[in-house]
């Protein structure tokens, strides 16, 4: 729904917000957790400042139940209240942040530095599940493993995932360390090691709102407004591991190491102007079952989001070298929509929880330089990639900085963007 806080001529009293480069507009108005003396609390980003949504509710100015909620140390009682409530609050902020807000001299008291604030996980994440909504992805990362038969039958039908691991789950900025595991060479034994074979995957992760109660599953023209919001999610993956123990149950440890996300929710809401169609299919492609094919979603449950990765290694800092862009790609060539991958995981009656967490899996598309990880960049490893500081990667190195990006552009509309996920990989821990 396009309203009144989606207005491109909306400006606000906190002049970064008006920069033309920023992502936080007032137009975006993201949520986040950060932390604070003997706490976490939520705020909103604007410019290049955080709003404190805990003092203004403190001191009234945000109130009713969205008003309660944003007292609370995480995301999950707001995400908890619906869509209605979620709408209100976004409507009051965009009226406390507007140029003219009458509140404007007590608010700027409220704002803090978005730089100097440490942030944490938007949510309690009680489970977190990771699908593979993107047909490029997986055709290109099967035709790896069976070149005869890249994708398989049941991909067209049914959104494939797996549940995933809530409590390896950080927010950007958290180091990763570098697992080990178990992985097979020439030999025909296996060795236990650290990966030679880090990976990351570019992903959007959905956070959950009301969900629905276990045996109840979700109908899928409702699926939609079951969501509160989209971060950035990189879903780290040791290849050699993974490749050693997928069959017959798929990834385990191999991901479950780390999962980082952003700090930034930003909302269904503020996405609003920059849905599109769902994947378009082709005459091979059957039509979605019943369950998972309702017209409004069908017509406008994409999502076109810039999405990039980038990189940025020892060496490259040390030269003061900016991140070089590995990929960029789009959400709306997700071959499933997040309502479909909410009603499929809901469907045979599993219950999804406030602040439950769906990752879309891997975004690539059909361009080479629009693929979300390096397995499908470098050809599972035999094609390095060479960067402008002369260096190449097959896989990532202890040190490499990687760094998922993404925004919304549309003529008419204001951009907004997600923020940043960001991760640096440590070595792995000695063995005692
Ligand atoms: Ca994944």
């Amino acid at each position: 729904m396009i309203d009144s806080t989606h207005d491109p001529n909306l400006r606000s009293w906190v002049t970064s917000a008006n920069d033309p480069d920023t992502g936080f507009p007032i137009q975006n108005l993201p949520l986040g957790v950060f932390a604070d003396a003997g706490g976490s609390r939520i705020g909103t980003a604007i410019g290049d400042s955080v709003l404190d949504l805990a003092a203004c509710a403190e001191a009234g100015l945000v109130d009713g139940p969205a008003g309660a909620a944003c007292r609370a140390p995480d995301l999950n009682a707001l995400m908890a209240l619906g869509s209605p409530h979620w709408r209100a609050l976004r409507h009051r902020l965009s009226a406390l942040l507007r140029h003219d807000a009458r509140e404007r001299v007590s608010l700027a008291r409220l704002l803090r530095p978005l730089g100097e604030l440490e942030m944490r996980l938007p949510a309690r994440i009680g489970d977190y599940t990771d699908f593979y909504a993107s047909i490029q992805h997986a055709t290109t990362v099967g035709a790896q493993m069976r070149p005869e038969n890249p994708l398989l039958p049941n991909y067209t039908w049914v959104p494939i995932g797996y549940h995933g691991r809530a409590s390896s789950i950080v927010v950007s900025g958290t180091p990763v360390i570098r697992p080990r595991g178990q992985f097979k060479l020439e030999a025909e034994a296996p060795l236990y090691a650290p990966t030679r074979r880090l990976d990351y995957e570019l992903e959007l992760g959905a956070w959950v709102g009301p969900g629905n109660p276990l045996g109840a599953p979700v109908p899928i023209a409702e699926a939609g407004a079951r969501l509160f919001g989209l971060s950035l999610l990189n879903d780290w993956s040791a290849r050699d591991i993974q490749r050693w123990e997928y069959q017959p149950l798929g990834p385990f440890l191999a991901k479950n190491f780390a999962t980082s996300v952003s700090a930034w929710v930003v909302t269904l809401d503020a996405l609003a102007p920059f849905r599109c169609p769902a994947f378009p299919r082709n005459t091979d492609q059957p039509q979605p079952l019943p369950y998972l094919n309702d017209p409004a979603d069908q017509a406008g449950g994409g999502l076109d989001i810039i999405l990039e990765v980038l990189l940025s290694t020892p060496h490259m800092r040390a030269r003061g070298d900016a991140p070089h862009l590995l990929s960029r790609g789009n959400a709306r060539d997700l071959y499933w929509t997040l309502a479909q991958m909410l009603a499929h995981h809901s469907s045979g009656g599993c219950n999804l929880r406030p602040g439950d967490l769906l990752g879309t899996g891997t975004v690539s598309g059909p361009a080479p330089d629009s693929r979300g990880c390096l397995l499908e960049l470098t050809d599972g490893g035999k094609a390095p990639i060479t960067l402008p500081s002369g260096e190449t990667r097959r896989f990532l190195e202890d040190g490499d900085e990687v760094i998922l990006r993404g925004h919304c552009a549309r003529e008419g509309f204001r951009s907004i963007g997600l923020g940043e996920c960001r991760g640096i990989v440590n070595p792995a821990q000695r063995m005692e």
